[in-house]
């Protein structure tokens, strides 16, 4: 029996931006953590450089 190798060839898939709200700097992010804390009742919020899309996010959630 021939044992191939599957050899299909998956096109490069589109970068995936996050699902998340992008900022491009960290003062932006900071400024909108502001905003959203003037407007609402919230949790602590952080803003976080992320290693997929190298941009900044937010996220109530402390590492
Ligand atoms: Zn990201």
């Amino acid at each position: 029996m021939n044992h191939k190798a599957l050899n299909t060839v998956r096109p490069e898939p589109v970068t995936p931006p996050c699902n998340k709200k992008i900022y491009n700097t960290e003062e932006e992010a900071q400024d909108m953590i502001r905003f959203i804390k003037e407007h609402r009742r919230t949790r602590e919020l952080y803003a976080y450089k992320c290693p997929v899309c190298g941009l900044w996010h937010l996220t109530s959630k402390k590492k």
